[in-house]
């Protein structure tokens, strides 16, 4: 059985990209600092699997530590996703953004030479688009400025990435670029949560819902879309969490060093028709009101999703509906387990 480096592990998309690839028959080893999740989320991973996957407390900055657990394991190959991602963050404290998401993946980078462990799929992200001349947008679409260190780091990083391949570093590596993830594992057991107040949107509506927020602010009614708001790609996490599993096989069965995907559902969906799909699916009255437009933020964007249908063999599966009602069971859960959780 094969074993599968996921950094970022207990994360929310790493989290649940776990749970597929224990479904798969593969064996997921997490690396994770705990600096943006909690141990508990193995507990959820265990409820839902019937087993504990490995898991290392460790900062992937932290060489010495990381190049024992390749020590320790044998991988064929590495899921990487642990990364900071608040973008209003990253314009604040730049530099941790830069040291934190790209010293690990050169640390990462050079690990996976020294021992051979030859593919890797790494969390890229829409925002390297900006806004889009034509939409949906396809993987041939330009790389524009990135809009704040956060994103920049995505596109240096998938710069390195494409370097090390062309250097024959590692053999191979797929660059998997989501759009907006929401929802959660059907059984509720693991979801987002954030730590923090949230930046994006669903968890902002069912943290709403629940009582923990007073009002979901919507960030401008007079963009050029259809209602006003901003159009964005929502993916099912599981859905995206498959996307990893496809990735890695994709790798094995062919030969090409560099590949980039688009990860998202092709449906342009608005934050008007995300908080009614919210009231519909949980029956609930969300309290909203319409604020200014939140800096930085672009009008519309959605994914050209046939290269990934076509190569990877991953279509996205549930629907809009499905998926916020699975948000809002995550939310409930939660909040009831432990209110400290
Ligand atoms: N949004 C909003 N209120 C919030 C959070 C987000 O109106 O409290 C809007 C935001 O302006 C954007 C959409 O919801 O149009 C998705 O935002 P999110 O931060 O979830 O994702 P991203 O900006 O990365 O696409």
């Amino acid at each position: 059985m094969g074993k599968v480096l996921v950094t970022g592990g207990t994360g929310y998309i790493g989290s649940h990209t776990v749970v597929e690839l224990m479904q798969t028959g593969l064996e997921p080893v997490i690396v994770d600092n705990l600096s943006n999740s909690l141990m508990e989320v193995l507990d959820g991973i265990c409820e839902i699997t019937g087993k504990q996957p490995l898991f290392y407390e460790v900062d992937l900055k932290d060489v010495t530590k990381l190049k024992r657990i390749f020590q320790e394991n044998q991988f064929e190959s590495v899921i990487h996703f642990a990364a900071y991602k608040a973008v209003g963050e990253s314009v604040e404290k730049p530099l941790l953004y830069y040291e934190n998401n790209l010293v690990s993946l050169i640390n990462l980078l050079k690990l996976m030479s020294e021992f051979r462990v030859n593919s890797l799929v790494f969390s890229s992200s829409c925002t390297v688009y900006g806004q889009p001349e034509e939409l949906p947008v396809t993987e041939n679409a330009p790389v524009v400025k990135a809009m704040s260190p956060y994103g920049n780091t995505k596109q240096i990083a998938e710069e390195i990435i494409t370097d090390a391949v062309q250097a024959k570093m590692i053999e191979q590596a797929v660059l998997l670029r989501y759009f907006n993830p929401i929802g959660a594992h059907p059984s509720a057991k693991i979801g987002e949560l954030p730590l923090n107040v949230p930046n994006n949107l669903v968890p902002f509506i069912t943290q709403t819902a629940i009582g923990l927020r007073e009002e979901l602010k919507i960030f401008g009614d007079d963009y050029n879309t259809p209602d006003g708001s901003c159009i964005r790609d929502y993916i099912n996490v599981v859905d995206l969490a498959k996307a990893h599993i496809a990735a890695v096989k994709r790798m094995k069965e062919s030969a090409i060093p560099v590949e980039v995907f688009n990860v998202g559902t092709g449906n342009g969906v608005s934050v008007f028709e995300v908080v009614n799909a919210f009231q519909r699916v949980s029956g609930q009255d969300l309290n909203y009101s319409i604020v200014g437009r939140r800096s930085g933020d672009v009008e519309k964007v959605y994914a050209d999703t046939n290269k990934a249908n076509e190569l990877l063999g991953w279509k996205a599966e549930k629907s809009l509906d499905e998926t916020i009602l699975s948000a809002w069971e995550w939310e409930k859960y939660i909040r009831l387990k432990d209110q400290n959780y």
